[in-house]
């Protein structure tokens, strides 16, 4: 068995963070993705449990004020945060516990647990990011814009993350993440 370890994943939305997780947990065996809090509302597809714990704005507040959130942060108008609980169990269990979240959470756990390791995923271009959320058809003008806007001051962090890797060829990318995650679940402990 392995240490338990926390890896932070970023990176603007239609950076494909999404898509390098859901294959990172199907190639690394003991990897474990967190479900987060959100007061935004389930796009189409979406399942309580299942993409977010979907809450109201009074019931996301209550899990802050009881500090059940490991952090949380507004991001484009609504709440996300990263349960503490089922965190906690699944590191002491020993697995790679995968948090995939926005810039702000990113440095809170690397304040809270500096063994925390941080990974920025980086669209090709800024182009090709808005072309992905176009794509994606589940978003309004309006909405685009405010994430393209979120994008570049999540991308002027990225040198604050410990590693960055660009999500230009999807299987690259996935064997790059898998390989980060290996060598930090492996380096021997001081
Ligand atoms: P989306 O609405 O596209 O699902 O997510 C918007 C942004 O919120 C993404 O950058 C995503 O990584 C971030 N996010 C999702 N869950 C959390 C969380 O628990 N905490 C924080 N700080 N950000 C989150």
């Amino acid at each position: 068995m392995r240490h338990g370890n926390l890896f932070v994943i970023s990176g603007p939305s239609g950076a494909g963070k999404g898509t390098l997780v859901a294959r990172l947990l199907q190639e690394v065996p003991d990897a474990w993705v967190s479900v987060s809090a959100t007061t935004r509302s389930p796009r189409e597809g979406e399942r309580d449990g299942v993409q977010y714990f979907f809450k109201t704005e009074e019931e996301f507040m209550d899990e802050v004020a009881h500090d059940g959130l490991l952090e949380w942060a507004r991001y484009a108008g609504n709440c996300y945060g990263t349960p503490r609980a089922s965190v906690e169990e699944h590191m002491a269990a020993g697995d790679q516990v995968i948090l995939e979240i926005d810039v702000q959470g990113a440095f809170q756990v690397r304040e809270k647990m500096p063994a925390a390791r941080l990974v920025f995923i980086e669209p090709p271009s800024l182009e090709v990011l808005e072309a992905r959320l176009r794509g994606r058809g589940t978003e309004a003008d309006d909405v685009i814009a405010e994430r393209m806007a979120a994008a570049e001051v999540e991308l002027s962090q990225k040198m604050s993350y410990d590693i960055r890797l660009v999500n230009d060829d999807l299987d690259e990318a996935v064997h790059a993440l898998v390989a980060y995650v290996d060598e930090q679940a492996e380096k021997p402990r001081g």
